[in-house]
């Protein structure tokens, strides 16, 4: 079977049922039955023909196949055994795709493309289960996984978190961390119209671009996630209050810290920029002599 025969709603339902399988809600199986779409998550990835794929959670295949036609490999990871079967049939006109039963939370992404050896870059792309967006794309940055691009669709309102400037209502802790690590862009709005069974909330697709070096030079990385942690794990309290804790400091000491930092103690964690957090765990590091990175 080509893609084209995979692509329509009813395409899908044939498959389905050819297949007895149902899908499962609970592990986020809204299936993309867009074209448009698809051709914009591929397009916007930059896949060239020597590239690597990694997908996230094929489901049919739709995205899978449209991938294989423009790469030189791909590897799709899915979780549910029951897909499998149906992936091995849908996808069987293909001889460059790789499919694997894994969780994509546990399996080591370094490794299995150290094994690959491709011969372009690695491209990761999905159309992500929606319960677990924000821990695959904390997973894919912290592990340090060495693709060029993230290609993802997610819900629409967390792509526009990720997306939100300081001083935005919906800049939060997701925000800081991917734009610590990545450039972030948008590629394509999907109605949720465009989906198998239809989700409640639309979606948008969006890339990251990892960038050479992180964004600001913290002294020490892990003090400045917990700063950031503590300052929007409170976001309605000031950020005297809010930080205060973080290593140990005492409200006191919070204060001493955000003047040395040069940031208003009375500012609100979602108004900093990056390079003011930085500033403010650097000296959380002097003041509490922590061992930077
Ligand atoms: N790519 C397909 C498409 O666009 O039609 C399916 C996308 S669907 C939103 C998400 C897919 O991720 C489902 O196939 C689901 O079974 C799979 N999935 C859910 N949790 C997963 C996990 N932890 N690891 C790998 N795949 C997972």
């Amino acid at each position: 079977m080509n893609r084209y025969e995979l692509f329509s709603p009813a395409g899908m339902t044939r498959i389905m049922r050819k297949h007895g399988f149902k899908n499962a809600r609970s592990l986020g199986q809204n299936f993309l039955t867009d074209e448009g779409v698809i051709e914009a998550i591929i397009d916007g990835s930059g896949i060239t023909e020597d590239d690597l794929v990694i997908e996230i959670g094929p489901g049919l295949g739709v995205l899978t196949a449209a991938a294989a036609e423009s790469a030189g490999q791909v590897v799709a990871v899915e979780i549910d055994e029951r897909l499998i079967p149906v992936l091995q049939d849908t996808l069987s006109y293909y001889d460059n795709i790789e499919i694997i039963n894994a969780d994509i939370l546990k399996i080591d992404l370094c490794r299995l493309i150290e094994e690959r050896q491709p011969a372009g870059k690695v491209r990761i792309i999905g159309n992500l289960p929606y319960y677990i967006t924000t821990p695959i794309l904390m997973k894919l940055l912290e592990d340090r996984v060495p693709a060029a691009s993230f290609t993802v669709m997610m819900q629409k309102e967390v792509a526009e978190r990720i997306m939100a400037e300081p001083g935005n209502r919906t800049y939060g802790a997701l925000t800081a961390a991917v734009t610590y690590y990545c450039e972030v862009s948008a590629v394509a709005d999907a109605p949720k119209e465009y989906f198998l069974p239809r989700p409640k909330v639309d979606s948008a697709v969006i890339r990251l671009d990892r960038r050479e070096q992180p964004a600001v030079k913290p002294l020490s990385e892990k003090v400045f996630f917990e700063t950031i942690r503590s300052g929007f794990g409170q976001r309605r309290k000031t950020l005297q209050n809010s930080i205060t804790g973080t290593r140990g400091i005492s409200k006191e000491e919070a204060g001493l810290v955000l003047d040395r930092a040069g940031v208003a103690r009375n500012r609100r964690a979602e108004t900093l920029h990056l390079e003011e957090f930085a500033a403010v765990a650097d000296e959380i590091v002097r003041l509490k002599e922590i061992q930077p990175d």
